[in-house]
């Protein structure tokens, strides 16, 4: 049957400005890092990205990467565009990344032009599209003079391969560099990525909100429920089927007795709020500073569920000082920033 995008969607969410940009971004955006590999039915996957654009969620973000095997998360994605989103491309905002490890040799990995420019090429390709609406730099490379990375960023989109420019887990020093280098080149920088979340904190140690908020750059917000941690799916151990089963990229020796403890204490919380675990989770990303909170997905529920998060986003000191006092001593979590110093 042909799909039907709800005639309410553009009531269901609220969108805001990217930086000082002219792209509007929904609070909530969704990730195809895991779920939409060739492990998973095209049903599955269709019906989650049909309930996103159904509850107003207009931007998928995908990298060459994801899968798996790496390029099918993209791949599947080209044929939702072709199958169910047939139409609606200008309603979409669509995203890809290159820099971490994608093909054998020296050319597969990091931030050179060589890389950059062949792997947009190949996204595109895959996505079956003419440009893709962002395109990033996933990580800062140490071994790459900086302007060669921005350099092909801004050739990307002067040859039409992307319409704006995006770097992901910069931190404050680099995330400056990065965006003299493209005002000097005329490719505004507009967006960057970081890993941000009740558990993971990087982002507030590094002062990444207010720089991101002096250069007129929009934040998007990944993992903010570190990956599942912040639901209670974990409260009674390792469920099949859940992230941390895989012990890939959420390790099994990450789920604890003290998270579970946290966890438990940060759901009261959530309870006296009238909200799900995640959707406070969710709700904490967005309080300040951040344009949208990127969120992953294995089944269209839980994709409805945070969409709740919207219903309640303002927070009482004393619940971010409960909140606070939950935190870890460290973060949980893969990832910082990918340059030095945090
Ligand atoms: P997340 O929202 O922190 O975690 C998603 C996982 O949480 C789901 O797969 C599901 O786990 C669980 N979940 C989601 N909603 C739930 C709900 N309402 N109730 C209960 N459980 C729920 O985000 P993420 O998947 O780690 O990352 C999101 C996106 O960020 C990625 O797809 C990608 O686009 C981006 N990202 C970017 C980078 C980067 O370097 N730039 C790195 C990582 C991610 P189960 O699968 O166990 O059901």
């Amino acid at each position: 049957m042909t799909y039907v995008p709800a005639g309410n969607r553009y009531e269901r969410m609220e969108y805001r400005r990217c930086g000082a940009s002219g792209l509007k971004l929904p609070r909530i955006s969704l990730g195809l890092w895991h779920s939409f590999g060739d492990d998973r039915s095209y049903e599955s996957k269709a019906l989650i990205c049909r309930t996103a654009f159904d509850h107003g969620i207009t931007h998928f973000d995908l990298a060459n990467n994801y899968g798996p095997p790496p390029g099918a998360s993209e791949s599947a994605f080209g044929e939702i565009l072709r199958r169910d989103f047939r139409g609606y491309r200008d309603e979409l905002v669509v995203s890809s990344k290159a820099g971490y490890d994608m093909w054998p040799g020296p050319y597969g990995e990091w931030g050179s032009r060589k890389y950059l420019i062949a792997s947009c090429d190949q996204s595109l390709k895959r996505l079956g599209l003419d440009y893709v609406d962002i395109f990033y730099s996933h990580r800062f490379d140490p071994d790459t003079p900086l302007e060669e990375t921005m350099g092909a960023l801004d050739h990307i989109v002067r040859s039409g391969r992307a319409l704006y420019v995006g770097i992901s887990s910069y931190n404050s020093r680099r995330t400056r560099q990065a965006a003299e280098i493209l005002k000097e080149l005329g490719t505004p920088l507009v967006i960057h990525q970081p890993a941000y979340n009740i558990l993971n904190r990087w982002v507030d140690r590094d002062g990444l909100k207010d720089t991101l908020a002096e250069l007129g750059l929009g934040c998007i917000a990944f993992s903010p429920l570190a990956q599942g941690m912040l639901t209670l799916k974990y409260l009674k151990g390792i469920p099949p089927g859940s992230r941390a089963s895989e012990d890939r990229f959420l390790a099994r020796e990450k789920i604890t007795p003290d998270l579970g403890e946290r966890i438990a204490g940060l759901n009261e919380i959530a309870k006296s709020r009238g909200q799900s675990l995640a959707q406070m989770a969710i709700a904490w990303v967005l309080r300040d500073g951040v344009t949208s909170a990127l969120i992953g997905a294995s089944r269209p529920e839980q994709v409805a569920d945070s969409c709740g998060a919207l219903e309640n986003t303002l927070f009482t000191e004393a619940e971010l000082a409960s909140i606070d006092a939950l935190k870890p001593a460290h973060d949980e979590t893969l990832w910082a920033s990918s340059s030095e110093g945090v």
